[in-house]
């Protein structure tokens, strides 16, 4: 086992939350390793809704830029509450652009910009923390030991890191994704449309040549694992819309998109951030934005000693994401029976 030099700060988990927090630390002079475990890779098609760019900038420089694959999006088109979709128009909104995402791009512009500002890369990942007296030691798989006084989980939501230090995560639902990815040979235009359905809703998302196509419902509201492909494939031809966005996609895989809460998402000198900390409704488009902003909103609280008024601004904006949830999901009416949407209407009462 070999011990590398202590630092200040580790951040588990190079995602654009680990990266906000490293770039937000090392740009306030705190030596920070950010772990990143190689492995996993971000898939096109996230959105960024207006009122991103500036944040991002801020954190990251300029990384929102079409020529490094991100593309400039009209809007949302929903047919959300009735058959008809319904176009929200973003090109008419002068404030700000809005944008879909290639996350892969994006992920590595936002460790460089971290690394940038002085935040040590180290591939690995981390295992069980343990703390002696006020200092970490992290292990990593390799057998590399890191020493450090702070440690940031951001490692989605896993919360591996956090998990293990007390928090319990509140989870309000059971919602998971299929998500498939294959190309689009129609003339599909860049942008997301959202389609609701008995049993969950739909969303497929094209950049570029790339389609995105998903299903969202509850995990106990799916057939077995090898029975998914099946499910899926007649499930995406009796949708009216969004089965004609993409053609050629391969098997959808399962992904977690359940709404959870981390409490307490802060400890003696460790914090969680991104998903780790609070993960949303893939219907609210707002894991990047929130995780990146309070991410770095983390580092601000560490340097000053004091994180409880930065859980305080966790805990009202997942009580504010967490209404309008409700209050959007109460808004489709045509299924009362259903146990996906009578689970949801459920929090209105
Ligand atoms: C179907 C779906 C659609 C979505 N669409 C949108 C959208 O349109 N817009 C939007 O804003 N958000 C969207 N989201 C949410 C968004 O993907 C997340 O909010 C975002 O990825 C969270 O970033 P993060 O950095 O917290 O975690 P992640 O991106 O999950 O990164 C965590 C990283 O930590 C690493 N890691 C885990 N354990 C360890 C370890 N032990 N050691 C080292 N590394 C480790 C992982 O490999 C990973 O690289 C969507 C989510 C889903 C499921």
């Amino acid at each position: 086992m070999s011990h590398s030099r202590p630092s200040d700060a580790i951040v588990v988990g190079g995602g654009p939350a680990g990266a906000a927090c490293a770039a937000a630390l090392a740009r306030a002079g705190v030596d920070v390793v950010l772990i990143h475990d190689e492995r996993r890779g971000g898939w096109p098609g996230e959105s960024l809704p207006p009122g991103s760019t500036g944040v991002i900038t801020s954190i990251f420089g300029p990384v929102l830029d079409e020529a490094r694959g991100h593309r400039i999006t009209a809007g949302i088109r929903a047919a959300w509450g009735s058959r008809d979709l319904v176009e929200t128009d973003y090109l008419r909104d002068p404030s700000d652009d809005a944008w879909v995402l290639d996350r892969a791009r994006f992920d590595d512009d936002a460790r460089a910009a971290a690394a940038s500002h002085g935040a040590r890369i180290l591939l690995g990942r981390a295992q069980t923390p343990e703390r002696n007296g006020s200092i970490w030691q992290v292990p990593l798989t390799s057998g590399e030991t890191l020493t450090a006084r702070f440690i940031v989980d951001a490692t989605g939501r896993s919360a591996a890191v956090a998990r293990r230090l007390g928090m319990r995560s509140r989870r309000r639902d059971q919602l998971v994704a299929l998500v498939a990815i294959g190309r689009t040979d129609r003339a599909a235009r860049t942008g997301t449309m959202v389609e609701s359905v008995e049993n969950g809703w739909w969303y497929a998302t094209v950049i570029g040549e790339r389609a995105i196509v998903a299903f969202l419902t509850d995990a106990d509201l799916l057939p077995k694992p090898d029975e998914h492909g099946a499910f899926w494939r007649a499930a995406l031809a009796s949708t009216q819309h969004v089965r004609r966005i993409a053609t050629a996609l391969p098997d959808p895989e399962l992904h977690r998109a359940d709404t959870a809460f981390g409490e307490p998402a802060y400890g003696p000198g460790w914090v969680a951030v991104g998903d780790a900390a609070a993960a949303w409704d893939p219907l609210s488009s707002q894991g990047l934005l929130a995780g990146i902003l309070l991410a770095a909103q983390a580092a601000q609280a560490f340097v000053h000693g004091d994180m409880r008024e930065w859980g305080e601004d966790l805990r009202m904006l997942v009580e504010d994401t967490w209404g309008l949830q409700a209050l959007y999901y109460g808004e489709e009416i045509r299924w009362p029976d259903a146990p996906f949407w009578q689970r949801r209407h459920a929090w209105l009462t």
